[in-house]
């Protein structure tokens, strides 16, 4: 996605931007899942003495396997974002030499346009759990007998005395 920044030439100056999105036009959130609605992407660039600051928001749902019960569900995405952009020079090219630690957090353009398109990326993808969980109180898959605990209850004994998983259950208490 591309943002024209022709327009504004003051300091201070601002222009708000919506746009929704295919998600095929992003490859690398395709290999996430299939995604159930297209990105709805919504935010302001606005010129700094340097380059542009360029804020938003974005949303959109994928889905995902719950971690516990293997059902798939529709995992809802917001995110917000925040990046500085400059212009590329020759100095403060990311791949150049000697640029310091800001780097990291500073994003060059080239031209009347700024690309937010790894933006989004990175911001849909940092937004996706590792282990997604279709509900807070989903009771997954009994180890023993295999249900799914969601939908029936089993006669296997849940306070079997295994000294392994008391551990892990008090570690996970913490949590
Ligand atoms: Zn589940
Ligand atoms: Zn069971």
């Amino acid at each position: 996605m591309q943002i024209k920044i022709s327009a504004l030439s003051k300091v201070g100056s601002m222009l708000a931007f919506e746009e929704e999105i295919p998600v095929k036009e992003y490859p690398e959130l395709a290999q996430v899942g299939e995604f159930h609605s297209p990105l709805t992407v919504r935010g302001t660039a606005v010129k700094t003495e340097d380059g542009f600051l360029v804020t938003g928001t974005l949303a959109t749902s994928v889905i995902l396997e719950c971690s516990r019960c293997l059902e798939p569900f529709i995992y809802h995405i917001e995110a917000d974002f925040v990046e500085e952009f400059v212009p590329q020079t020759s100095k403060n090219s990311r791949t150049g030499t000697g640029f310091s630690e800001l780097a990291e957090e500073v994003s060059t353009y080239q031209g009347d346009y700024i690309d937010i398109s790894e933006l989004i990326t990175e911001s849909v993808l940092l937004d996706i759990p590792m282990k997604a969980v279709c509900r807070t109180d989903c009771r997954g898959i009994c180890p023993d007998c295999g249900q799914a605990l969601n939908e029936t209850t089993c006669q296997c004994n849940p306070h079997k005395p295994d000294p392994r998983l008391a551990v892990l259950a008090d570690l996970l208490k913490d949590q």
